[in-house]
């Protein structure tokens, strides 16, 4: 269990410009710590190896920046979320890792998805996810995307506002369907995380206010709807979230919202969801907790509050985003340059610029996520150095990992690893500086599946049209 921890804290000591969580490893080398992904190791000569197949062979057939998916761990972590969590429902979070393939490892888990934009529901449709197992997201969707969820016969649509309501219920007159529907609420738990992801807290555009009354109104309109079909409510607290008394107001919240809905319709819903936002470790500060434990300590949550109000308890589902897709992900860049910049007062930081950045990892930059490297492509037995690694843009900002400790060694050509990398990185990726998106690659058993590729300048010169016939080969 753990806290966040503040970007940026400094020692009080005037030799280290290390932030108070981060201590000098004892073996820079390690990966043994809790924040690499299962088929994460180093050879016997000190080459790393995911998934059976060693980086530099990787990266000889991928390029880099890359994002290399080790697919056993991210099946087993799907399989342990399902598991420890059934009889419960596990949605999970599609925006945070996915592609057509992702979705079918996920469908063949006996998981469910979550979608969050008409894009997102058609590569869960395409990769033939069956349409009872999608539930849809979203604070304004649009009237293509309920479109699109109505004909396809979506399992739930997760309503966020009054308006929706209106435009929902138009649609299925107009398409003479039902659908089956739950309330987005907002809880007031401002879950203990970055101000930008805390989600359910009042002073923010998602769902229905509680307190402010809103839900139940919203909640007994549904009721009476004669195309909805009202089968419970919707909660998520926020993101990267470590301990459960976050969970434990929200449930009571949800709970005590439903036997209000039953003291005004006579009628107990049958369904609710508790949202993801399941903290995972980035650093080495960060020690989420075994899953089957949280599951356990979730499960008596809700018991213990059904209870307190007298409800059979319901069947619930959690929406886990990153706690499936982030640790199986180990992003690969290449070191272009190396420069030791002095703080003043004998503190010095070591700037390691690698060929990506915040084009493909916008989180340090958008809410000062802190992430991890180590050195790749071979051991060293150099002193560990406080490193920042940086990308290629022409921003202050663009840094990838804030602090951690690479050898002093560290030269162009290295391969820098960044552990933790699979969710919310290639999917929140821009083409900032006109850079091509990197590539997925999920790895297993020493082979390699390209999930995404890599895109070329060709795709992004594609969509501009002020090219014109012959000038595409001018560049070359
Ligand atoms: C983003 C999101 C999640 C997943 O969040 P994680 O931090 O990746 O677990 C779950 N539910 C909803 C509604 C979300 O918006």
């Amino acid at each position: 269990m753990t806290h966040m921890h503040v970007a940026g804290t400094i020692h009080a000591d005037a030799v280290s410009a290390a932030p108070v969580w981060l201590s000098k490893p004892d073996d820079v080398n390690d990966l043994a710590d809790g924040l690499w992904s299962a088929g994460v190791r180093r050879d016997s000569d000190g080459m790393m190896s995911i998934g059976g197949l060693r980086v530099d062979d990787l990266v000889a057939r991928t390029g880099t920046p890359v994002y290399v998916i080790d697919k056993a761990d991210f099946t087993d972590r799907a399989r342990l979320w399902r598991d420890a969590f059934g009889p419960w429902q596990v949605y999970y979070a599609g925006k945070s890792l996915l592609t057509l393939d992702v979705v079918r490892w996920i469908r063949d888990e006996g998981l469910n998805v979550d979608v969050a934009s008409e894009g997102e529901l058609a590569v869960a449709l395409l990769a033939g996810m069956p349409p009872e197992r999608i539930a849809l997201h979203g604070n304004n969707k649009s009237v293509s995307e309920l479109r699109l969820a109505l004909t396809a016969g979506v399992g739930r649509i997760i309503i966020d506002s009054a308006d929706e309501i209106t435009r929902l219920e138009k649609l299925c007159r107009e398409l003479g369907t039902r659908a089956e529907v739950m309330i987005r609420v907002t809880t007031g738990v401002e879950a203990h995380t970055h101000e930008y992801i805390a989600t359910a807290h009042e002073d923010q555009k998602f769902g229905f206010s509680i307190a402010g009354g809103q839900a139940l109104v919203g909640m007994v309109r549904c009721f009476h709807s004669r195309v909805l079909d009202l089968v419970g409510i919707h909660s998520h607290i926020g993101s990267q979230i470590f301990d459960t008394n976050g969970f434990e107001i929200a449930a009571r919240r949800t709970l005590r919202l439903i036997s209000q809905f039953r003291e005004a319709t006579g009628v107990e819903l049958p369904e609710l969801v508790l949202g993801g936002g399941f903290g995972i470790a980035y650093t080495r500060a960060d020690t989420p907790e075994p899953v089957t434990d949280l599951a356990a300590g979730l499960k008596e949550i809700v018991e213990h509050e059904c209870r307190g109000f007298n409800l059979s308890v319901p069947l619930v589902a959690v929406e886990p985003g990153r706690a499936i897709s982030g640790p199986p992900g180990t992003a690969l860049y290449t070191v272009g340059t190396v420069k030791p910049v002095e703080l003043g007062g004998g503190q010095s930081r070591r700037y390691v610029s690698v060929d990506g950045g915040m084009s493909d990892n916008i989180r340090p930059a958008l809410y000062a996520a802190e992430y991890s490297a180590a050195l790749a492509n071979r051991e060293s037995a150099a002193e560990p150095v406080l490193s920042r690694v940086v990308g290629v843009h022409c921003e202050g900002g663009d840094i990838l990992v804030r602090d951690d400790f690479l050898p002093d060694d560290v030269q162009p050509g290295d391969l820098i690893a960044v552990p933790a990398s699979g969710a919310y990185s290639r999917m929140m990726a821009s083409n900032y500086n006109m850079t091509p998106r990197p590539p997925v690659v999920a790895v297993e058993d020493g082979n390699v599946q390209v999930l995404l590729r890599r895109e070329t300048l060709d795709d992004l010169l594609g969509l501009d049209q002020g090219v014109r016939e012959g000038n595409l080969h001018d560049t070359r």
